[in-house]
């Protein structure tokens, strides 16, 4: 029986949602271990040498990220593509990598000093009673960072298992307003003035990691 061929075009399709791409990895980082891992395993077939080039990046994103939030974003992502890996090519829902993936991106989760904030858990529509139990709920950050609030492995879709995403936003009270944080409430109207400004930048993050999150979900389902 003749042997699978093995072929780097196959693996460097330009995408979008390649994993190189979402860390900003050049070709070259994947031409290289390529030529360098057949050389070294001679029958490995495209699938082995992805899997390996995920194992490879786990031990090389800790180089390339600036802090802490940085690299949990990135081993979010290699998780994440690691369990997408193991449902489109082996039917599988390990739910060990998936829960790895949602832990990470919960600790990527940078906290702000002026305001308090609040996590959103975002799951696919009409998933399960457990994924519809996320919609008009969210965790204080503090809460969110001290507990497991997601458990993938409660999720009853059979095919996917959880797919779902992080959000992060200021928390209200009950009229609308942003929370500031205790020792950050001053008389002082120059203070006062730095607070509306931070308002803004506030709002304008909020509206960023929304979008953030809106775009990891689109990737997260084309992946799959
Ligand atoms: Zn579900």
């Amino acid at each position: 029986m003749a042997k699978r061929k093995t072929g780097i075009e196959w693996l460097l399709v330009p995408r979008n949602n390649s994993i190189n791409h979402i860390l900003k990895y050049k070709d070259k980082v994947l031409i290289d271990f390529y030529n360098k891992f057949t050389k070294n395993h001679i029958d490995a077939n495209h699938k082995a040498v992805l899997w390996a080039y995920y194992n490879y990046l786990l031990n090389d994103i800790p180089n390339k990220t600036k802090n802490i939030y940085e690299l949990n974003k990135s081993l979010s992502s290699i998780y994440f593509a690691m369990s997408n890996y193991r449902i489109k090519h082996e039917k599988t829902i390990d739910t060990r990598l998936k829960q790895l993936a949602i832990d990470s991106e919960l600790k990527s989760i940078f906290p702000l000093e002026s305001y308090k904030m609040e996590v959103v858990v975002i799951t696919k529509n009409n998933c399960c009673s457990y994924c519809d139990s996320f919609k008009n709920n969210a965790f204080n950050y503090e809460y969110a960072m001290n507990n497991e609030i997601v458990d993938v492995s409660k999720c009853q879709n059979k095919i996917r298992g959880f797919v779902g995403t992080l959000g992060y936003r200021p928390k209200r009270d009950s009229n609308g307003h942003l929370i500031e944080v205790d020792d950050f409430i001053s008389s002082n109207s120059t203070i006062k003035k730095k607070s509306s400004l931070k308002k803004l930048s506030v709002g304008c993050l909020y509206v960023f990691l929304f979008i953030m999150a809106i775009n990891t979900i689109i990737i997260i389902y084309h992946m799959i």
